[in-house]
């Protein structure tokens, strides 16, 4: 585990670091940013042990005593900055790091430090991480964890090498469902598209059911919708409930399902159908939908999303836009 070629995506990011390993020269901060299922974790602790591998080539060797320690999540020179609250503070720096960087390594060529979650530094953490990223000692490599480097002081990206993560394309992320995870084709479909580009997103969705029981009731909840019973659709907001915590995967079916519904009512291909497996109850919706109906509905999601990421009341945000969907 944990080698280059086992890294999907990322091409001109895994370049880069198997370059400076080849050339000697590594910086001493870097920051690897992306959103939360990209690899971040998988990059940093690949260059680590690449790093600290005996054989001293561009990918680890995975026989070497360093590699086998790695594996063992037991390296005596790599060190994972753990906060010790909800943000990283500077006791954190100060006890994890910087009190303990100028302790030379114990057996390898570097001292490595990974630290998860980087952008949650406060700003007087990200100052006490600066002093010593100006002078680090030669065998220091810090590596900076983020998901909004918009969060680091300006004098914190100067002086590391910023790794930014972009979505992975469809057909990659496709490849790895048919090779990697066993499911059928429409499902390995459905998951590329709602994985937005996002490896642990796919990896997640596909190997869980509830996905897939979340699209049945999703579908059942558009049916009712279409039905236009003003009683009814009030009660329709209860259905939401269960989805509390991953709302926006939920309502982001609904924007798919609802962007289907456009497209069947438009041009009624099936190949671009995300949903294509569902192509007769789509038709079917499509022909009580007007298509102005339809791209109401589509902005009402989106204005529920939004609001829901600004903290509004849960079901008061949810009971509008069902009823928004009423024809006037
Ligand atoms: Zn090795």
């Amino acid at each position: 585990m944990y080698t280059f070629n086992e890294i999907i995506g990322y091409e001109d990011i895994k370049k880069h670091l198997q370059n400076s390993i080849e050339i000697s020269k590594i910086s001493h901060a870097y920051i690897i940013d992306g959103q939360k299922g990209m690899g971040k974790k998988l990059l940093a602790n690949t260059f680590a042990k690449t790093l600290q591998c005996e054989k001293k080539e561009i990918t680890p060797c995975d026989t070497c005593t360093s590699c086998l320690t790695f594996d063992s999540f037991n390296h005596p020179d790599i060190v994972y900055v753990k906060p010790s609250k909800k943000t990283i503070g500077v006791d954190d720096i100060r006890d994890q790091i910087n009190r303990d960087i100028n302790i030379k390594p114990y057996h390898y060529p570097y001292k490595i430090y990974i630290i998860n979650e980087a952008n949650t530094m406060t700003e007087q953490a990200q100052n006490a991480l600066l002093k010593t990223i100006e002078e680090p000692p030669s065998y220091a490599v810090i590596i900076l964890l983020s998901s909004n480097s918009n969060m680091f002081l300006p004098t914190i990206l100067s002086r590391c090498v910023l790794l930014k993560l972009k979505p992975i394309s469809s057909e990659k992320i496709m490849n790895y469902i048919n090779q990697e995870l066993n499911i059928p084709d429409y499902q390995a479909q459905l998951v590329t598209s709602f994985s937005q580009g996002i490896i642990g997103k796919a990896k997640e969705l596909a190997s869980s059911t509830d996905f897939f029981d979340m699209r049945e009731n999703m579908i059942s909840i558009v049916n009712v919708m279409l039905k236009d019973d003003e009683y009814e659709l009030l009660n329709l907001s209860t259905k939401f409930d269960e989805y509390k915590d991953n709302i926006e995967d939920f309502l982001d079916l609904f924007l798919v399902w609802f962007r289907d519904l456009l497209i069947v009512k438009k041009i009624d291909d099936e190949t671009y159908l995300i949903n294509r497996d569902k192509y007769k109850t789509l038709l079917k919706q499509a022909r009580v939908l007007s298509y102005n109906k339809i791209s109401v509905i589509i902005s009402n999601i989106r204005d529920a999303k939004r609001l829901l990421r600004q903290n509004s009341n849960f079901r008061l945000v949810i009971e509008m836009m069902i009823l928004q969907t009423k024809e006037k």
